[in-house]
């Protein structure tokens, strides 16, 4: 039977690195995974998915009007053994509700890989329904500056002084955000 799988974490906690090592994985045993991500991230150039760490996949992309059923149907080939996809805190909740049909009507395991929550502690609309719906949640840990664990993801300006509001999608590259524990997120200690 196959699964959703919701891999969350806060921020540089190296979910695209293990979404790439399951690619790698997959490709070993001849099998394909479909991957994905979210078209608003050009950081790295078009329909590539990069880790910190330097590693990278070519990748399909979906932004907030792709039918995602659809588009995975597309391009579903006999060795297609799983979908991976990255952003998922950016899918839709129709996106999300598609992920589940490709999982309960085609058989195909989907795992993705997103942030629990935005800079201002609230939820992104894609990790809303993955937490509701996913048949797994997996944690993914990373460490705050004190050693605990970091659930928050804090944004923060060039004084260093943690940021309160704004819109919910800013990707302009990780030295504007940081990964904290819940109380050093409250207090605004970023380091
Ligand atoms: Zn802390």
């Amino acid at each position: 039977m196959a699964k959703l799988y919701f891999y969350y974490s806060a921020m540089n906690a190296g979910k695209t690195t293990k979404l790439l090592q399951s690619s790698f994985n997959y490709k070993e045993r001849n099998m394909e995974a479909l991957l994905y991500t979210f078209r608003f991230d050009n950081r790295f150039g078009a329909a590539k998915i990069c880790s910190r760490i330097g590693i990278s996949s070519d990748a399909n992309t979906f932004d907030n009007a792709t039918v995602l059923f659809d588009n995975i149907s597309a391009k579903l080939s006999k060795n297609t053994s799983c979908v991976l996809v990255d952003e998922a805190q950016f899918l839709t909740k129709n996106q999300v509700s598609d992920l589940c049909k490709v999982v309960d009507n085609l058989n195909i395991p989907v795992l993705t890989y997103g942030l629990r929550s935005d800079f201002l502690g609230a939820p992104f609309e894609g990790s809303l329904y993955l937490l509701l719906w996913a048949d797994e949640l997996v944690e993914i840990k990373t460490v705050c500056h004190c050693g605990k664990k970091a659930t928050m993801n804090a944004k923060f300006d060039l004084n260093k002084k943690i940021v309160r509001a704004g819109d919910q999608i800013d990707i302009g590259g990780n030295e504007k955000y940081i990964s904290l524990c819940r109380k050093h997120y409250i207090e605004g200690c970023i380091e």
